[in-house]
Order: C-alpha cells, then structure tokens, then sequence
C-alpha cells in the first residue's frame, strides 16, 4: 500500500472510551467523541479519531511528561530493559491504550513529524522508533529558537 494512503487510513481509525483507560483521555473522549465504531474492540461508542488522538497524545507529551514522574521514561539507555518498542511502549503507558493502538499513534506521530522536522535536521524525531529518541525537551527548546 502506498505509504501515505496508509497512514491516512490510519487517522481515519476510531478508538472507543472502552480501549483508552487513562482518566483524563476517556473522560474528554467520552464527553466530545462521536458515535462510532471502535477500530480496536469493534463495539459501538464514544470515539476519537486516531488523528485526534495522536494530537492529544503529541501534546501530552510535551506539556505533561517533560516535568513530571518518571525521568528515565525517556531515556534510552533503559529502553532495552522493557519488552518492545520504546517508543510505542511510552505512548501506551501514557494514554492506557493497548499496544496495537499505541503503535498505530506513533506511526502517524512519526509520519507527521518526518514531515517538517526530519527534513531539516536530517535524522529521527523523538517519535521515530528505536533506542536513539530524543527527549521531547529538545523539541520544545528548538521551538523556542
Ligand atoms: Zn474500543
């Protein structure tokens, strides 16, 4: 499949209040989401686009995680002590969402940020998989400049 189709398709996925069990996400998700069915669990409910949840994702990440619990979340030194991606396994503990849905995130996450960051800089953004990640304080202080 043609890459780009590809990640459209992936925004276009919805994810139900059921398949997000952080707090804050559900609730939100729960009071502004629109009847659909769920692309994970594949009942019907309140549901986000997966475009809209890697937006809420992106931002929790560089509002939330910059300064609070968990430092060595980021660091990749550490990634090689938890099973999986690093990358995919920060998004899932951060929104409660399984594993094929956090994956789903950080492709469309990686895709946005190759878009107008890569092609700059020349190489991986923090939402690039692999042990190489950045921590999102790099990104905020860039955008600062
Ligand atoms: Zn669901």
């Amino acid at each position: 499949m043609d890459p780009v189709q590809e990640i459209d398709e992936l925004k276009a996925r919805r994810i139900c209040e059921g398949c997000v069990e952080e707090h804050y996400l559900r609730t939100e998700i729960r009071r502004d989401g629109r009847d659909d069915r769920c692309s994970y669990c594949d009942r019907r409910g309140k549901t986000y686009s997966m475009n809209k949840m890697a937006e809420r994702i992106e931002e929790a990440f560089s509002d939330h995680y910059l300064r609070t619990e968990e430092p060595d979340f980021w660091d990749g030194e550490r990634a090689g002590e938890r099973a999986g991606d690093p990358v995919i396994w920060a998004i899932a503990g951060a929104a409660h969402i399984s594993e094929q849905a956090a994956e789903d995130v950080q492709l469309i996450l990686e895709d946005k940020h190759d878009d107008f960051e890569s092609a700059q800089m020349g190489d991986e953004t923090e939402f690039s998989r692999g042990p190489t990640m950045k921590r999102p304080a790099q990104r905020a202080e860039a955008c600062l400049d």
